[in-house]
């Protein structure tokens, strides 16, 4: 590779991206990205040095799980001095998943991670992979006063690039299927590439250290109306468990009944975390704001405030694989680590 050519690695993991058509068989088969400028030789017009790493097998996203997530991390940690930017291939089923996780898992990143993927296969008409992986590259690669221009986690994914522990697969049909519901995007992409930089995490100097535990020992208590005692005492005493995700409703509500405040209280009391997530697509929760949300605040629920699902259930598991102690943890649900909610003071 040339010295004075940025340099770009592509990490390869699966989903619909890499599929293309065969042009013999008309048939899906797995898109070679070693040969990746012959098959997108625009790619050239950049003037970069890319390499490709793919997983050995790659894998549909609904099959990621917290060691894959390690294994893109150790990929990242062992050719971060070598690269200027990491573009990572991905379905996009659980891309916000593993988005979020590395936001987490990669402390003191001060280089662009940008994961993309598509919804019809690279090799197919009128696809999306071909346009969003040129992009990736372009903003993996692109600096501000010698800088990186987004030196933090996101995903590109049609027009717009989100913070990646933001965002949200909301659509199955549409090429635009991200979505940052409680924060601004962080470019748009149109015959330019226009950034928001007060909306990036800004540089710093910083060293990679990558915290690859993470703790798979939580639940999600999704509440709906005439929810029984059975099903909320089977979530909350899941051998093992930690940590509860308590999805609520509107601005961070749930049932007032008093058998349902017990068996929370005597969760907490027995040191599980719960955290409160609302149910709604946009918005935050609001302790207090209603009676429904108030006896929670009183018995120990941690406000999740703006927090997505995606980003919640990785930071928990996170927080837990660190082994801190539990005030710490709780500490840090209720604040922002790395962008992932907003906190509201006063
Ligand atoms: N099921 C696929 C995946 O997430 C869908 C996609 O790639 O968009 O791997």
């Amino acid at each position: 590779m040339s010295e004075d050519r940025r340099k770009i690695l592509l990490i390869y993991t699966g989903g619909t991206i890499g599929m293309a058509v065969d042009p013999f068989t008309n048939s899906l088969r797995p898109f070679d990205f070693h040969h990746l400028k012959e098959q997108i030789p625009e790619l050239d017009q950049f003037n970069l040095a890319i390499k490709v790493i793919s997983f050995k097998d790659p894998i549909d996203s609904s099959n990621m799980n917290p060691d894959h997530w390690k294994n893109i991390a150790k990929l990242i940690e062992m050719n971060y001095h070598l690269f200027d930017g990491f573009v990572i291939l991905h379905g996009s089923d659980t891309m916000a998943y593993t988005a979020s996780a590395l936001s987490f898992m990669l402390k003191g990143l001060n280089k662009p991670v940008v994961l993309t993927g598509s919804q019809l296969p690279m090799g197919q008409l009128r696809t999306d992979g071909r346009e969003n992986l040129i992009t990736a590259i372009e903003i993996a690669s692109a600096t501000n006063n010698g800088k990186p221009r987004v030196p933090e986690v996101t995903i590109l994914f049609e027009d717009e690039l989100y913070r990646g522990n933001r965002t949200h697969k909301y659509n199955t049909e549409y090429f635009e299927a991200f979505d940052s519901p409680n924060y601004n995007i962080l470019a748009k992409v149109g015959v330019n590439i226009k950034y928001f930089d007060n909306y990036i995490l800004p540089y710093k100097e910083d060293t990679l250290n990558v915290n690859y535990d993470m703790d798979c020992n939580i639940q999600v208590l999704f509440l709906y109306p005439g929810i029984s005692k059975a099903s909320v005492n089977a979530i909350l005493n899941t051998p093992n468990v930690k940590g509860i995700i308590l999805k609520t409703f509107g601005s961070g509500n749930a049932p007032t009944d008093e058998w349902f405040i017990d068996v929370l209280d005597e969760a907490i009391k027995k040191e599980k975390i719960i955290y409160n997530v609302t149910q709604c697509e946009t918005g935050s929760v609001k302790p207090g704001m209603y009676e429904t949300s108030k006896k929670l605040e009183l018995i120990g629920v941690v406000n999740g405030a703006d927090i997505l699902i995606e980003a919640a259930i990785t930071k928990l598991m996170h927080l837990l694989g660190q082994q801190y102690n539990h005030d710490k943890i709780i500490k840090a649900l209720s604040e922002s680590i790395k962008g992932e909610m907003t906190t509201y003071h006063g």
